[in-house]
């Protein structure tokens, strides 16, 4: 460490979901950045930040922003979801609730499929969408958004992923996301492509804060 240049700081970093799949695939992710990341269990005592939006971007920027001011800690959310077309774009923003608190993935999955028995293949395109969102303690917000085309199966196939992985196809590959390794995934998911634009943003931020430019931490 060259003479008067300060020690760097720890970067922290909230990942703001209690979500393993999401918290693993952010880890691998990030994992090249300089940052301990947290997530919503370090802070058990948040309460739970509702997601009233109706965009993604709604959502995740509201999400992203209250747990930066609520942990004083730079924050990355993300919202997610699929947009299957023979049902209108539905479930969209509300896949992860659309069938009450207490249904499990395979229950959802299992909705799809039945309301999908009739739609020939063709017609049965889908797409993830994800909009990561950064905010800082003092209220910056900035959103980056990554989409996944693809199509819903026949049946459930795979055991890797989560959520609607074991019915999301992806045709170039002709496996469903829950029959490719993680790293496959990461290469090209949604969530990936969101978080390749968020980079940018992140190491811009935190090459101000080496600089003692904020944000806070
Ligand atoms: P939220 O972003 O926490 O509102 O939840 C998004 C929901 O969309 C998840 O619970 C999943 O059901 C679904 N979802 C989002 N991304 C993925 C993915 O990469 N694989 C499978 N399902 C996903």
């Amino acid at each position: 460490m060259p003479v008067g240049r300060p020690a760097p700081r720890t970067r922290r970093l909230v990942l703001a979901t209690r979500n393993p799949g999401k918290v693993r695939e952010f880890r691998a992710l990030l994992r090249h950045l300089p940052l301990v990341l947290l997530t919503l269990d370090d802070f058990p005592a948040l309460p739970r930040v509702d997601e009233p939006g109706q965009t993604f971007a709604e959502n995740a920027a509201a999400k992203a922003v209250t747990v930066a001011r609520l942990t004083g800690t730079l924050t990355l959310a993300d919202d997610s979801g699929v947009e299957i077309d023979a049902l209108g774009g539905a479930p969209g923003v509300h896949s992860a609730t659309f069938l009450g608190p207490e249904a499990t993935d395979d229950d959802r999955n299992a909705w799809v499929l039945a309301q999908l028995r009739d739609v020939p293949q063709q017609r049965r395109t889908a797409r993830y969408r994800a909009v990561v969102a950064v905010a800082t303690p003092e209220g910056c917000v900035r959103t980056f958004e990554g989409r996944w085309e693809g199509c819903i199966a026949d049946a459930p196939r795979g055991r890797g992923g989560f959520g609607y992985d074991p019915i999301f196809l992806v045709p170039e590959l002709g496996k469903t996301v829950a029959e490719l390794p993680l790293a496959e995934k990461n290469r090209r998911s949604h969530r990936a492509r969101a978080l390749t634009a968020a980079r940018a943003y992140l190491e811009a931020l935190l090459a101000r804060q080496e600089d003692g430019d904020g944000p806070g931490n």
